[in-house]
């Protein structure tokens, strides 16, 4: 969603004259686009300012857009003098007011919905992958989760807006197609004639445009994994063997504190459907460790999990109490250091899930997209259809972008493979 907004920003910007540079020291406009979800990434913001407000030219202006903007409000202008704005994640398409009045504090965290969708310029190239945004907010409210605060309640896209935007991609250089949300599956949208489109349609929909090849979506919440959604990964061929569907923890007893689905059987009834109707589907989660009152045996249970349903590529992350949420509040917090000790258990077995994996695709063919060049210039990076990266030594003659590559090493990180011509 941030690379999302970033793009926005950008090709906002330019309208305006601007240009991208690298060099904070060069920039006349300095914008951290921010993530609220751990105390760590908020940190980060911080420590990144104060080392770009001694770094940048004294006229140059200064501001963080996002849900760090959101979440400190007016006080960010007071532990940073320096900033000359403050725009929340719906209010990002305000920025131009501060290009007219440069003197002034611009602060708005206000949750404008999706009207910062229309006020926007479309772009006019897109990338390989294009990332469409479908709904924002959340109304799930996990008691760790700081995003319904910043990001307000769900509100979906009109369908057709979608379908504008994912055809512009589509004729502006897009293959690959990714549709976003915080609650990417709860989208539901009713036309003026009392007609309700889903996540399914959308998909069905954008499969029918030649120039793409792949959809994913993108993150979803486990019980909105409705069964029109599930067929559509047996129906439609460019919709990606992928599919994160983050569990949390493996321990009814802590789901239910997270207020999150606590019903295991009901998770492991949906992953099975998936398989029926897609058997070379691979699933992967995100994990909280050290949520509040989590003993040992809970924490078993969460690696039990992990190593039945053999996730891939899984994101995990020590429980982080944020402003706004209930589980800041719980008694029975989890020291640091067990937090640490839990984090690395999981992260061996992820691992470990990720290494078989990645080694049982040696030999395989698959339809990759590149992405461009590694950081030696001598190879490609291409994704497979479990985003998995794959370097490809570059060929001598010019390629498309989508490849059949072999796959011919693996460790747990990547993929080596050769194109076959
Ligand atoms: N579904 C939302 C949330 C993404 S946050 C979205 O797409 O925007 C990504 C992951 O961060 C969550 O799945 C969860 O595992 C983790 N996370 C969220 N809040 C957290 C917290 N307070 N501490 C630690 N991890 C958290």
């Amino acid at each position: 969603m941030n690379v999302y907004d970033g793009q926005r920003i950008a090709a906002m910007l330019e309208q305006h004259g601007f240009t991208q540079t690298e060099d904070v020291t060069d920039a006349d406009l300095i914008i951290l686009n921010t993530c609220a979800v751990r105390a760590k990434a908020t940190d980060k913001v911080y420590s990144a300012l104060g080392r770009i407000r001694r770094a940048k030219k004294p006229n140059a202006l200064l501001g963080i857009v996002g849900c760090v903007a959101r979440e400190s409000g007016a006080d960010a202008f007071k532990r940073i003098p320096e900033l000359n704005f403050v725009l929340g994640p719906q209010s990002y398409h305000k920025l131009p007011e501060i290009l007219k009045n440069p003197d002034t504090k611009l602060l708005n965290i206000d949750l404008g919905g999706l009207e910062k969708f229309d006020e926007l310029p479309q772009t006019t190239k897109s990338p390989v992958v294009a990332y469409i945004p479908i709904q924002e907010g959340c109304n799930h409210c996990c008691t760790y989760c700081i995003v319904p605060y910043t990001r307000g309640r769900e509100l979906s896209r009109p369908f057709d807006d979608v379908i504008h935007d994912t055809i512009n991609a589509a004729k502006t250089g897009a293959i690959e197609i990714c549709f976003l949300g915080q609650n990417v599956n709860g989208y539901k949208y009713t036309d003026e004639k009392g007609k309700l489109f889903k996540l399914s349609d959308l998909i069905c929909e954008t499969a029918k445009l030649p120039e793409i090849q792949r959809i994913r979506f993108t993150s979803s919440y486990p019980t909105e994994m409705s069964d029109d959604l599930i067929e559509m990964f047996g129906i439609e061929p460019k919709l990606l063997p992928f599919l994160n569907m983050p569990i949390q923890s493996g321990s009814p007893r802590i789901l239910k504190k997270m207020n999150r689905p606590d019903d295991i059987d009901t998770y492991k009834t949906i992953i099975k459907k998936l398989k029926t109707v897609r058997p070379d589907i691979q699933i992967s989660s995100d994990f909280i460790v050290g949520f509040p009152d989590e003993t040992d045996e809970d924490f078993a249970e969460t690696l039990r999990i992990a190593r039945d349903i053999k996730y891939i590529n899984s994101y995990s992350f020590k429980y982080s109490p944020r402003p706004h949420t209930a589980a800041a509040i719980m008694p029975n917090q989890i020291s640091e250091q067990i937090k640490s000790v839990r984090l690395q258990q999981l992260d061996n077995q992820l691992n470990e899930n990720q290494r078989e994996f990645n080694i049982s695709c040696i030999g395989k063919e698959m339809i990759c997209l590149c992405e461009g060049d590694d950081k030696t210039g001598r190879n490609l990076v291409f994704r497979t259809p479990y985003m998995q990266q794959c370097i490809v030594e570059k060929p001598d003659y010019k390629i498309t972008a989508l490849q059949k590559i072999k796959i011919t090493d693996a460790n747990k990180a990547s993929l080596r493979g050769e194109i076959i011509k």
